[in-house]
């Protein structure tokens, strides 16, 4: 059942971002009756996560197979001390429920595979790819393609970010497989090279504000625009991302 109205500690709560006419109440209303799945609640989705829970998101379903260990704590801040050892699906659960009670939160504990990551992607209205796994990638893509599914795509490696949005309910939309080589392999992890805590922070946050505009239907998507942010430099860049007429996933949809 969809959400109507708020009461008066939701309009409180939420009183900044309906001051915004981007947003207002018909816009926040858009955000409470919208589900966003996050795989990955690692850097990118931790930020991500906490942003779409204050912000009002009425669901997440969070998808994570890992369990909370020390070496995450340097940057994945929706974990604590106290979660260490748990599910990082629970410790997030647990770190939204104290931020915002009135968000649903669908734990997936475990590695989203075919055929409940199609199911999962046609029941949100917004996916984003917080993971570092390249074949993952890829297989979120394909499922988002296959359901006309925004995805908004984070990535974060050393001092290095990208993000970008593909949106399939627009046909001229380039796909994650129109920009790489899909039949590459596993590609570099944080694990093995390091990454900068605050700069998962920023991306994250970038896939969280995408996430809004997307549910709340205001603004300039990143679609067929890719961001990099190199923080050794402190500098942006945007390229053009074109549709590959040619791709092995987005050519015949
Ligand atoms: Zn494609």
């Amino acid at each position: 059942m969809s959400k109507t109205a708020f009461n008066d500690d939701e309009l409180l709560r939420y009183s900044r971002h309906i001051l915004l006419p981007q947003i207002d109440v018909d816009g926040q209303l858009a955000l409470a009756n919208a589900s966003v799945l996050i795989v990955g609640l690692g850097g990118l989705g931790a930020p991500a996560a906490q942003y779409l829970a204050a912000a009002g998101v009425g669901k997440l379903v969070l998808a994570d197979h890992d369990h909370v260990e020390l070496s995450n704590l340097q940057r994945q801040v929706i974990h604590h001390q106290q979660t260490i050892g748990l599910l990082k699906v629970e410790s997030a659960a647990r770190a939204i429920q104290l931020l915002n009670s009135h968000v649903e939160v669908q734990q997936i504990p475990h590695v989203l595979e075919e055929p409940e990551l199609s199911e999962l992607v046609a029941s949100v209205d917004v996916v984003l790819d917080c993971t570092d796994n390249f074949l993952t990638r890829k297989a979120i893509n394909q499922a988002c393609v296959q359901h006309k599914k925004p995805l908004v795509s984070g990535a974060a490696i050393r001092l290095e970010g990208q993000i970008t949005t593909f949106d399939f309910r627009n046909p001229e939309s380039p796909c994650y497989a129109c920009l790489y080589d899909v039949t590459g392999g596993e590609g570099e992890t944080c694990a093995q090279s390091g990454v900068l805590s605050p700069l998962v922070g920023v991306i994250g946050a970038i896939q969280a504000v995408e996430a809004i505009k997307l549910i709340a239907g205001f603004g300039e998507p990143l679609t067929g625009r890719i961001q990099l942010y190199d923080a050794f430099q402190g500098k942006w860049r945007e390229l053009k991302l074109k549709r590959d007429s040619h791709c092995a996933v987005c050519a015949s949809r």
